[in-house]
């Protein structure tokens, strides 16, 4: 956020998040629940509101949703479901199956890698709408030909995730949003993915004086369907608001919609109030009340959570918690590298260092690669022990990332063969004893001639010799 436009202001960000359930089936029937199918297969009379039907709720479904609600450390509570009135075409019953003042899952906190908590208000199960299309006019319903509506989507599970307002900047927003990612796909109850639609975002912007703890009037933006778009409509809407407000005008609360194309967010609608929805007991569900033994059992078997992750990397490597590398090396999944490292009593450090600049550079390229922990480690130890320049260990664990393989026949085949001290002192001297005059000058103090040598000694062994060694040699030789 670009200081200049907003100085003087904080903002202030809540996210509403939808995540789609991996289920078998939809929440209150038994349709597919698949995303890419052919428009229209994989419903029924339950997901299609015909007269006489009755939803049965989905067991997998509150299993998933207890999952995330523990793995966001709020209390899983006996709850009920309500119908949401509305009338729109993608939602054929006129009404959705949701949660409304006794949500699954209350009170919880989700820990960004910076080590900031951001609570969470709640996370209530729900079934999702169908999916509308606008044929031409640019995909918008204005100035749309025609609209065609797919079916399949409605009734697919979803847990909606509410947060606090706790969020400071468009950094921060992605950051809660990658790590909500992260624990969804680590529970196994979400794919995550955003770019299908199983992770939907929508953001509550206001911004207030620095200093004040009264909460400004907000703006809720939808359509963000990137981590960059969230980011740009967040800074868009910051300085949109800061404008308003500084212009003495005032922010009117509506829901706003983010278009991509201009980069700017536009009214959409005045925001709803919850009577508008009047909601009511959906009488034909009863409540939902999980034992505490389900819900102990399904915390136990819950997997270790990116946030303990990254304790448990820190601490092995000796590093802060917070720090990038250590919250990179976690989001790709390299943490077992690093642990692996220790177990081998390697230098953990170097390998984080590694694998949170090269690895993940090259993984950001070409995907993921199964990494042989004990070959990496190999790696690790021919770097700290020498046998390999860094600039050769870099080369060779290219080469290794890419197509697997044992670090020491890669460096091999590359040519970089460990260069012995023996062969090294030997090239040292064929140096020092061909300049002479540098020679004394280096032996009489002048430090700077460390490079000549250095170069030398680089050029005699083809680039093979350890630089970092070679330098110590020449240092004690002149000191003998
Ligand atoms: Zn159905
Ligand atoms: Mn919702």
């Amino acid at each position: 956020m670009s200081d200049d436009t907003l100085s003087g202001w904080e903002v202030v960000v809540g996210l509403e998040v939808h995540c789609e359930l991996r289920t078998e089936t939809k929440l209150f029937c038994g349709c597919r629940n698949v995303f890419g199918d052919e428009p229209n297969t994989n419903v029924c009379p339950v997901c299609l509101g015909l007269p006489g039907s009755l939803p049965v709720l989905n067991k997998q479904a509150v299993e998933y949703a207890i999952r995330i609600g523990r793995a966001l450390h709020c209390r899983v509570q006996p709850s009920m479901f309500h119908r949401k009135n509305y009338f729109y075409p993608d939602m054929p019953k006129d009404f959705q199956i949701s949660q409304y003042d006794v949500p699954v899952n209350a009170d919880g906190w989700l820990e960004l890698p910076s080590g900031k908590r951001v609570g969470i208000v709640r996370a209530h199960m729900e079934e999702d709408t169908g999916k509308t299309t606008h044929v031409g006019g640019g995909g918008r319903i204005h100035g749309a030909a025609h609209s065609l509506v797919d079916y399949n989507r409605a009734g697919v599970p979803l847990v909606e995730i509410v947060s606090d307002p706790d969020m400071r900047s468009a950094d921060e927003a992605r950051d809660y949003v990658d790590e909500l990612r992260a624990i969804l796909v680590a529970t196994g109850a979400s794919d995550g993915k955003m770019e299908e639609g199983s992770l939907r975002v929508d953001c509550n912007v206001s911004i207030r004086p620095q200093g004040s703890t009264a909460l400004g009037t907000r703006c809720e933006i939808k359509n963000m369907n990137s981590l960059r778009s969230l980011g740009r409509a967040i800074v868009y809407e910051a300085s949109r608001q800061v404008e308003v407000l500084s212009s003495g005008g005032s922010v009117v609360q509506e829901t706003r919609h983010w278009d991509e194309a201009d980069g700017r967010t536009h009214a959409m609608r005045s925001k709803e109030e919850a009577f508008d929805y009047r909601y009511f007991p959906e009488p034909d569900l009863v409540s939902l009340a999980p034992s505490q033994e389900w819900v102990r059992a399904v915390e136990d078997a819950l997997p270790v959570l990116p946030a303990e992750r990254r304790r448990r990397v820190a601490e092995a490597a000796g590093v802060q918690a917070g720090s990038e590398p250590v919250a990179t090396v976690v989001r790709l999944g390299l943490d077992a590298l690093v642990m692996a490292t220790v177990a081998a009593k390697a230098d953990a450090a170097l390998a984080l260092r590694r694998l949170a600049n090269e690895v993940a550079g090259q993984l950001a390229e070409s995907g993921v690669h199964d990494i042989d922990p004990d070959a990496f480690v190999r790696l690790v130890r021919m770097e700290h022990d020498g046998e390999l320049t860094s600039a050769q260990a870099r080369t060779v664990l290219k080469d290794f990332v890419a197509d697997g393989g044992d670090p020491k026949a890669i460096a091999r085949q590359l040519g970089f063969e460990a260069m012995g001290s023996q062969e090294l002192a030997g090239a040292v001297e064929t140096v020092i004893s061909a300049n002479p005059k540098e020679w004394e000058r280096f032996s009489c103090g002048d430090d700077k001639l460390v490079g000549f040598f250095v170069g030398k000694v680089k050029a005699a062994t083809g680039g093979k010799a350890d630089l970092r060694a070679a330098t110590e040699m020449l240092r004690r030789r002149r000191g003998a």
